[in-house]
């Protein structure tokens, strides 16, 4: 059977934490480089119908896509990585998977057939697939299978990638990524995980193409002769996989290895292109060598877990790049912050970037910080939650409301700033039902983030329930914050400036989620700008 898309599966072996992720975004980016259209999906292997219910410290951030998908924060690297947009096709879970499997059940679909992992699981797998390959939009389409192979969860995804392999042939190939571990005792890399990870594949009928291993010390010779003849892949793909000290190297380590390269030919497509990585190249270069170097304090609740907010990390990379200047993140307990310890806690920041968030805690600490960077005029950003802790802290501090609240902390609060959307109201669910993905947002011309943007008319992503209360807005105009961004068609508050101020800017979507290394987002590019600026 022949296919027009390729179809190129990524699977992990011996443990997690190997980054499928970053593989498969480093691939896919060579790929493009050479003028193949790629994208990446992630399947994950959990009953959760999407990561958007699951706390951060489970599996770190939950990233949200343009059409309002909240998805792993996998995506979030393979948008970075190739400057292009995913959707909810690209991640698909276990629970999606049944949920869509039992709505055919009741509807009758399956004629009276008894309903089964096999066929009817894996052919609902193979379908989200090749959902991706269908118009043609892709000439490769890079599945990656989260998990670890062996997993009882994993099971399914596998044998659909078997299937797929046998009924596609060549169109298919199998990247699968191991670890070869160094053991300090016996001053050797052990390939014996490898071999034990790829015998678990052949087990399950999946014979993997290519092999990338993890490793902390070079694979010579002898090592890559080894495990490729224990693992029945040539030798050229046995790809060296080693640390490397930013996740924005490893695509120019994968071309080192030649990755892509053996990757095209055992899809016999056309080799003859060279990766174009020349904007890429310049931006590892000011990376690794900046003019200037700024701390910014990033304050949250989930701060242990740094995962929690990768979208944010990233997005300071991309803009410091832009501005030549490396910024440093200083990670603060926003439960650590209080009115007693504030001044020093943010002792030496050059920046304040209030996290998003949700429920009570850690908020009083947000507020404590919001009027610290108010009062100390220090360059503010705050995100979501962080905005909404600005609006607070303005109405407590500068309107002297001392009851202001938003009603997702006191329900029945007498001052609510911050209050719930009217189209929530009505909502029970928690799964899917918050106001999500891409909406328009008008700016005020001559605005810090119209300037920013320059531009007056933007699309941003949100996550929330909440909104500013527009009941108060005239008062918080009068006295100095403005609302400089709204929602054309709702009116609802978007972005909020305080003017008196060098840089104090709280937004209500979440600008991080669309900063890429090509297109750094423009208002982080701002806020490290003004930082620079503020310190002059
Ligand atoms: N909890 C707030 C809301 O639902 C903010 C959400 C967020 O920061 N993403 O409106």
């Amino acid at each position: 059977m022949s296919n027009s898309t390729k179809y190129v599966f990524v699977t992990g072996g011996v443990t997690s934490s190997l980054g499928k992720g970053i593989i498969s975004a480093s691939l896919a980016k060579l790929l493009q480089a050479r003028g193949y259209t790629t994208t990446i999906q992630k399947l994950d292997p959990y009953i959760n119908i999407d990561p958007g219910t699951l706390n951060p410290y489970e599996h770190g951030e939950c990233f949200v896509t343009d059409d309002g998908a909240e998805t792993d924060l996998d995506l979030g690297h393979y948008e970075r990585f190739l400057n292009t947009r995913t959707s909810q096709a690209n991640n698909v879970t276990t629970g999606r998977i049944y949920q869509s499997v039992i709505d055919k059940e009741r509807r009758g679909e399956f004629l009276g057939k008894t309903v089964q992992v096999i066929p009817h699981i894996t052919n609902e797998i193979k379908e989200r697939i090749q959902l991706l390959g269908k118009d043609g939009k892709y000439d490769i389409v890079i599945t990656e299978i989260g998990g670890t192979v062996g997993d009882i969860e994993s099971l399914p995804y596998v044998e659909a990638v078997r299937q797929m392999k046998w009924e596609f042939d060549e169109d298919c190939l199998v990247v699968h990524l191991t670890l070869v571990p160094y053991l300090a005792a016996a001053g050797e890399l052990k390939t014996k995980p490898t071999q034990h990870s790829v015998k678990q594949l052949l087990e399950l009928g999946v014979q993997p193409d290519i092999l990338c291993c993890r490793t902390e010390h070079e694979l010579e010779l002898n090592l890559r002769r080894k495990i490729a003849k224990f693992c029945n892949v040539s030798m050229n793909a046995v790809i060296e996989s080693r640390d490397a000290e930013t996740i924005y190297d490893v695509p120019l380590l994968m071309q080192a290895e030649e990755l892509d390269r053996v990757v095209l030919e055992k899809l016999n497509l056309n080799t003859k292109s060279t990766p174009d990585l020349e904007q890429w190249k310049e931006f590892l270069t000011t990376l690794k060598n900046p003019d200037s170097e700024v701390t910014i304090g990033l304050v949250g609740k989930y701060v242990e877990l740094k995962d929690s907010y990768k979208s944010i990390s990233e997005s300071f990379i991309h803009s410091g790049v832009a501005n030549k200047t490396k910024v440093k993140v200083k990670w603060i307990h926003s439960e650590s912050v209080t009115a007693e310890n504030v001044a020093e806690k943010m002792e030496g920041l050059d920046g304040i970037l209030v996290a998003p968030g949700f429920g009570s805690r850690g908020i009083s600490g947000k507020i404590e910080t919001v009027r610290h960077a108010r009062e100390q005029k220090v360059p503010f950003l705050g995100i979501c939650l962080g905005m909404q802790c600005a609006v607070i802290e303005f109405a407590r501090n500068v309107l002297g409301w001392a009851e202001a609240h938003t009603t997702e902390i006191v329900d029945n609060c007498k001052t609510p700033v911050i209050s719930m959307m009217e189209e929530q109201k009505s909502i029970s669910n928690l799964g899917g039902t918050m106001r999500l993905g891409a909406y328009k947002c008008h700016l005020t011309p001559g605005t810090k983030v119209s300037k920013a943007y320059n531009t007056d008319k933007i699309s941003e992503r949100h996550r929330h329930r909440y909104e500013f209360n527009n009941e108060f807005l005239d008062v918080f105009e009068e006295n100095g914050m403005r609302a400089t961004g709204k929602n054309p068609d709702t009116n609802l508050v978007e972005v909020v400036e305080i003017e008196d101020h060098p840089w104090f800017v709280g937004a209500q979507f979440h600008p991080e989620y669309k900063s890429t290394v090509d297109n750094p987002h423009p208002l982080f590019v701002a806020f490290v700008k003004a930082i620079l600026d503020n310190r002059k």
